[in-house]
């Protein structure tokens, strides 16, 4: 059977834990030569060793403008071109409206916002024409959970750039979806509370409220990013996939 992204160069951003480090295994299976970044140079060696064959791993913080200079220069250098970027990295903090702070409120957006929409922009001059740029949003871009507010603002300005973006690069016939996961289980949620029992605690009040009963797995997001990223979905542009378990369907 011949693999869904021989040859191809995609970058993942966030590719060292969760969603990001699952897809980054998905598609060099798929034949992919992927690049990954992370924050930490220990959990990028990590995540490089453990999948193997054509991967590179470069240290970077999306929200940080030099930092993506870098990662380009590099996937520049080793493959001269990108046929698929996957914008994934991005943290999820909570703060009720009356104790929202400016810190986290910048964090948030920074990271969420303006460092994938850097992501993809410093991206272009790399880009083939009918690529693919994937952006992880999250079904908090249409939720209004407690304390969210500002993690669903920061999805829901994502899941907009994929609809003003696909318009932009229409004539280079990029296509650019959001995908937006349901609660899956990765390290993000140890982000959410102080203590492990609490962090259970979360998982467990999210599980109940899915329709399919429980969190979804990482490896069911990077199916899902893997079609966005290949011909599977060559007429599929502008939407938000989500794949929640029904989570925010019913
Ligand atoms: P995770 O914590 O396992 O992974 C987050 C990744 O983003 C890590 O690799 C981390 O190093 C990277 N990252 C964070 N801040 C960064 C920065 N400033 N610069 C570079 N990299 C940075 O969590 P995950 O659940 O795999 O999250 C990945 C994406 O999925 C996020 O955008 C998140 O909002 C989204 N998402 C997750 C869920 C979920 O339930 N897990 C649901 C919806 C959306």
């Amino acid at each position: 059977m011949s693999r869904k992204l021989e040859g191809k160069v995609a970058v993942i951003t966030g590719g060292n834990s969760g969603i990001g480090l699952a897809t980054a295994r998905q598609f060099v299976a798929e034949g992919a030569k992927v690049v990954i970044t992370g924050r930490r140079q220990t959990g990028l060696d990590v995540a490089v060793k453990e999948i193997g064959g054509n991967i590179t791993g470069v240290q970077g913080d999306v929200s940080n403008l030099a930092d993506l200079d870098r990662l380009y220069n590099v996937v520049k250098q080793k493959h001269g071109h990108i046929d698929v970027l996957f914008a994934n990295a991005g943290v999820g903090e909570l703060a009720p409206l009356g104790q929202i702070t400016e810190v986290h409120f910048d964090k948030m957006f920074d990271i969420n916002v303006r460092g994938l929409l850097f992501t993809v922009q410093k991206s272009l001059p790399l880009f083939r024409d009918a690529g693919s740029i994937i952006l992880n949003a999250s079904i908090a871009s249409i939720r209004g959970n407690a304390a969210f507010s500002v993690y669903s603002a920061t999805k829901a300005a994502v899941r907009s750039f994929a609809r003003t973006w696909t318009t932009d690069l229409k004539a280079r016939k990029i296509r650019v979806n959001a995908l937006s996961p349901g609660p899956i289980d990765t390290p993000i949620f140890d982000g959410m509370a102080a203590s492990q029992e609490e962090v259970d605690q979360i998982k467990l009040g999210f599980a109940s409220t899915v329709p399919l009963g429980r969190l979804g797995s990482v490896d069911e997001i990077a199916k899902a990013a893997l079609f966005l990223a290949s011909d599977d979905s060559s007429f599929v542009t502008g939407i938000e996939l989500f794949v929640d378990g029904g989570k925010a369907q019913v």
